[in-house]
């Protein structure tokens, strides 16, 4: 049942303002709006909350995380429903999507278990060493306190409320702030009143998990500058993204921003596969583009052909898959409306010409397929910006040479792509440590929406896909954004964390 309020530090709180939610199907609903003062009773009840959790013992921690997954799963049906009418999302992509939160929440707790994340290290005193003794020295990493959670409205469970960037969170013992998601404030809300039912059980603390419902941006922008607030974990937009990170750099003591923000993720298809299987490619293309009406970070946008019959084959498949390839709603009206207009862009851009023009109406998205030469697209930065939705550009280079310099010229992405055979081994040779500096994952035939979530996954890359690239919002190193290392010098054993305590 929905309350309608947020979750301040265990109450269920209402405010003078509201909001109404704008499904994509069903009756609109009333949430309270966020204010200021709000944000600052869930920061300082988080604060308040640290000096347990952040002390608690990785079984407790563990636990906890798993009693989250279960009380999810517990909530499966309704939470399906009203995200379905919220998002317009397919009851099954959500009941997925479920399954990889609660395998996350899992993943999260299994890999604390094994306490390789602490990265312990120990350097024996050396007393005798001329000229001069060694101390005794010991390393852990240690929750750094607070964080803020803001999720993307395209993936309302495993990139919000109880998403990579909570589980991480939690997990390394930081209690979270989440800034609630305005296009899916009423699944926010159930999946908190699961975490709330979590913390009950395990009589944590109320403070460790708080959910600020949206309607307000001034909330959001006081909680990243709020004084306790030790980091920000962000999916959305490059825009969105942007000024929040420039808020939190520019803080009296600035503090880490974990921005996850948008990439055209450009696949490169190289001659040997294109002439064996260019149509297949295409085909397998056009259903990656349209998944989930294009409204992945890891849409492949862009791909880039040496230019010949071949490379017109493929644009033939591609256009023709596409086109077969029906209206389906978009996440908001807001998103449909950036999608026109990056249509409008992109169709207005020297050099480009339309191979297949479908027509959008209101929130719902069509396919569109464009394609350009490699001169006009290195002429046009313009044309390397992501477009939220199922629209896709081939970019004709001349050449491997010119296929190479627009490697060269790409902005940060999530992901690249190789279409490769045998025959294309030394092309993509020479590519490899071009694209290896442009992004976060690499690919090897195949697409690249879907993300495992793994230890070996990186979900993340330079700028503007994520504002630091470092680390990665997916997979069990998402932890580390919410660590910092500590070192602890002669120090009396009574004194050591037990995880320090227990080492030789
Ligand atoms: P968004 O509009 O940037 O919203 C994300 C969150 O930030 C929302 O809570 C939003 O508040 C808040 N926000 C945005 N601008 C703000 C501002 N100026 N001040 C304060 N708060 C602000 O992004 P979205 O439309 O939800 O998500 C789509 C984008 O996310 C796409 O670009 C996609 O590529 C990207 N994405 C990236 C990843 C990744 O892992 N890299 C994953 C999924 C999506 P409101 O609730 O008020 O709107």
């Amino acid at each position: 049942m929905l309350k309608g309020k947020h979750l301040i530090a265990g109450e269920w709180t209402g405010s003078s303002e509201t909001f109404a939610s704008e499904p994509a199907s069903g009756e609109p609903n009333t949430f309270a709006a966020a204010t200021p003062e709000l944000v600052d009773a869930a920061a300082k009840a988080a604060e308040e909350a640290f000096w347990t959790f952040g002390y608690s013992s990785r079984a407790e921690r563990a636990a906890f995380l798993d009693s989250i997954a279960d009380e999810i799963e517990a909530r499966g049906a309704e939470i399906t429903e009203i995200g379905s009418a919220e998002t317009g999302l397919p009851a099954a992509r959500l009941e997925g999507e479920r399954g990889r939160t609660t395998g996350q929440l899992r993943l999260f707790a299994r890999h604390i278990e094994k306490g390789d994340y602490l990265d312990r290290r120990h350097d024996e005193a050396l007393p005798d060493r001329q000229p001069l003794p060694r101390p005794d020295i010991r390393l852990m990493q240690r929750p750094i306190g607070p964080v803020a959670v803001f999720g993307a409205s395209n993936f309302p469970l495993a990139f919000s409320v109880a998403g990579g960037d909570t589980a991480s969170a939690l997990a390394a013992g930081c209690p979270v702030v989440v800034k609630g998601h305005s296009a899916h404030p009423g699944t926010g809300e159930l999946v908190a009143q699961a975490i709330d039912a979590a913390i009950r059980t395990h009589d944590l603390h109320p403070g460790v998990f708080s959910l600020v419902q949206g309607g307000n941006r001034a909330a959001g922008q006081a909680l990243v500058q709020h004084k306790l607030i030790r980091a920000v974990g962000f999916t959305g937009s490059l825009g969105g993204g942007r000024a929040l990170f420039d808020l939190c750099a520019s803080r009296p003591e600035p503090i880490p921003f974990f921005g996850e923000l948008g990439s055209v993720n450009p696949m490169f298809l190289l001659p040997e596969a294109v002439a064996a299987r260019g149509a297949e490619i295409g085909k397998g293309w056009a259903a990656s583009l349209t998944m989930g009406a294009g409204q992945f970070c890891t849409n492949p946008g862009i791909a880039v052909i040496i230019e010949g019959a071949e490379a017109d084959a493929f644009a033939s498949a591609a256009t023709e898959a596409l086109g077969e390839v029906g209206a389906q709603t978009m996440l908001t009206g807001g998103i449909a409306e950036a999608y026109q207009s990056g249509i409008r862009r992109v169709e207005g851009s020297a050099g480009v010409r339309s191979l297949l023009t479908t027509s959008c109406q209101a929130r719902e998205a069509t396919p569109y397929l464009f394609e350009v030469s490699g001169k006009d697209w290195l002429a046009n930065a313009a044309l390397g910006e992501e477009v939220f939705g199922p629209l896709g550009l081939i970019v004709k280079a001349a050449d491997a040479d010119e296929m190479l310099a627009i490697a060269h010229s790409l902005e940060g992405q999530l992901t690249c792509s190789l279409h490769m055979d045998d025959g294309d081994t030394d092309l993509a040779r020479t590519l490899m440590p071009v694209i290896e500096r442009k992004a976060g994952r690499l690919l090897a035939n195949g697409f690249p929406t879907g993300v495992e979530v793994c230890d070996a996954m990186v979900h993340g890359g330079p700028y503007p896909a994520s504002t630091n690239f470092g680390a990665t919002s997916v997979g069990t190193m998402a932890i580390r954004r919410f660590l910092r290392p500590v070192s602890y010098q002669n120090m009396p054993t009574a004194l050591l964390d037990p995880d320090l305590m227990e080492m030789e």
